[in-house]
């Protein structure tokens, strides 16, 4: 062989699926369902302060992400040495695989669970070892914990669970970090994190300040409605948010991003606001679902999980028929997001229609 080759891990990296648009329907509304998109536009600001920072395009942005740092450490109360910001918490997970892995070492996550995993530890040349979720969709924490071996150096722990819904308790995050050897990084993605409203959930900055060896990763991507300008952030001790910071992208994050994320973070009042409407869709959704004869696991994030194995390629292309995408998993069953009024009621007219 010739010709210069990719690390054979290369060739074995998952491809992302991404949520498919709507193919645009002679008189029906479509709805894009696939992707955990927040429906309502950015927050009041946002959309000023970035226009205001895409005039000074010509200058790269503020590698130090100054004013980001300092607003996300006066709102969430912790140091800015604890954090690190990257193009999205996709980014992050390959910026902690790098990190903390040499080829061959293990990642143990929850499966299924969120696709990026697979593709950040093959890039990585690391090694996955997938636990398989619970029948009502929740991680099987002591199975994950019995999986840890001397070559674990990372588990994730993605809460809520993304596609099958759930969030993991605190108490039940507490038994199984007094289970981790404390050299093994746990990470819990919290991405949804805006969106729980259950007892006994978890605390984050509570949980990583407690512990040496815990990291959240957090995103403007869904609440703050940011997905697509790319910004997410962990939150962990400073020497794990530091080795984060120091194989980060240089420049990374865009000046445009990083003024978009700054003033979406002045209006959490609109923002909880936005996400307690979606909390009551998400509320009537299950109701409709369960009334149609529908047990989906509890949904925690913006989005529910129809188990539904064969049917899952029928039950897409009933969707696109009611002018809803989602996303299917192939032989697994199908994601659908909380989307605006009137496409959650089309998710439980295709509930009933499908039954
Ligand atoms: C959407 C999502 C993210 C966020 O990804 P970004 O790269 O920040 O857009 C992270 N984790 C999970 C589980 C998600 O579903």
């Amino acid at each position: 062989m010739t010709s210069p080759q990719p690390r054979p891990n290369v060739a074995a990296i998952p491809t992302y699926v991404a949520g498919k648009p709507p193919a645009p329907r002679e008189g029906l509304t479509v709805y894009k369902l696939s992707s955990n998109e927040n429906p309502y536009p950015p927050l009041p600001g946002v959309v000023e302060a970035a226009y205001a920072a895409a005039s000074r395009m010509n200058r790269y942005p503020d590698m130090g992400n100054a004013d980001l740092y300092g607003a996300l450490s006066r709102k969430l109360g912790v140091p800015t040495e604890h954090l690190a910001l990257a193009t999205g918490s996709v980014a992050l997970i390959y910026q902690l695989v790098q990190a903390f892995c040499e080829p061959g070492d293990e990642v143990v996550y929850a499966w299924r669970s969120f696709e990026a995993y697979p593709i950040a530890v093959t890039a990585a040349a690391a090694t996955s070892v997938r636990v398989p979720v619970l029948a009502d969709g929740r991680h099987d924490l002591d199975a994950m914990a019995d999986a840890i071996t001397d070559r674990t150096r990372v588990v994730l722990v993605c809460t809520p669970n993304n596609p099958t819904g759930p969030a993991v308790s605190q108490s039940d995050l507490d038994a199984f970090l007094a289970k981790v050897p404390p050299h093994v990084l746990v990470v819990v993605d919290e991405a949804y994190v805006e969106f729980v409203r259950m007892d006994d959930a978890i605390d984050g900055l509570a949980t990583y300040a407690a512990h040496d060896n815990v990291l959240l990763t957090r995103t403007f991507s869904k609440a703050h409605g940011l997905a697509g300008f790319r910004v997410g952030y962990a939150v962990g001790p400073e020497p794990i948010a530091g080795a984060l910071r120091a194989v980060s992208l240089p420049f990374g994050v865009s000046s445009v991003a990083q003024a978009a994320a700054v003033a979406s973070l002045e209006e959490e009042a609109a923002l909880l606001e936005r996400v307690d409407a979606l909390v009551v869709q998400r509320d009537r959704v299950v109701a409709g679902l369960r009334e149609a004869g529908w047990d989906v696991p509890e949904p925690q994030g913006n989005f529910v999980w129809f188990e539904l194995g064969d049917r899952t390629a029928e039950f897409a292309a009933a969707a696109d028929e009611l002018g809803i995408v989602v996303r299917p998993f192939a032989g697994e069953g199908a994601r659908v997001s909380i989307g605006e009024d009137e496409a959650n009621d089309r998710i439980v007219e295709l509930a009933r229609r499908f039954g």
